[in-house]
């Protein structure tokens, strides 16, 4: 894993990714939301663009159509642009799940989102996503939404309604 590493930050350097900051802690405000945490790695490209990179160890990683949609990775996009890491920069460079464990290919396998500013389908995509959460999470109640990439590793999977053994309960 740490050679895997080792060789993608190779990569990153060649290819003009340069590291501005590793566990950084972020919390910005988007609308109703609060999206705060550490990220792994924050890194700047060639045009200035800022890219945050999370650095997974498992041995499952998204889709092609999973990464493009990818929830997690999107609220990184918005708060780039919104200024949680304006000491690097506030154009958003995508977003990025840099797999070292297992569902990594020989090397490394580094799964990047594009800025979402460049999203051919909805520019606004990851937006609508936050802010549909932030209302449903704000409610009385809210309706668990199962998800392929989450669902399997979720700690309150057995007393989930969206899950047969959870509707058990
Ligand atoms: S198991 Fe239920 S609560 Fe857990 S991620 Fe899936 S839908 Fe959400």
């Amino acid at each position: 894993m740490t050679d895997r590493l080792a060789t993608y930050h190779r990569e990153a350097d060649a290819g003009g990714w340069r590291r501005a900051a590793s566990e950084q802690a972020m919390r910005v405000a988007l609308g109703r939301a609060v999206v705060g945490g550490t990220v792994d790695r924050v890194e700047v490209g060639p045009s200035g663009a800022v890219r945050v990179v999370d650095l997974k160890t498992g041995s499952r990683k998204p889709t092609k159509d999973d990464l493009a949609r990818h929830g997690q990775l999107g609220a990184y996009q918005l708060a780039v642009e919104a200024g949680a890491f304006a000491e690097h920069g506030t154009g958003s460079g995508g977003a990025a799940l840099l797999q070292l464990g297992r569902a990594a290919n020989k090397t490394t396998t580094l799964q990047v989102q594009i800025p979402l500013a460049d999203d051919p389908v909805d520019p606004g995509w990851a937006r609508e996503l936050l802010e549909r959460t932030a209302e449903g999470m704000a409610a009385a109640t809210f309706t668990a939404l199962p998800a392929r990439e989450v669902c399997g590793t979720c700690q309150v999977k057995d007393s989930c309604p969206a899950q047969p053994e959870g509707r058990r309960l």
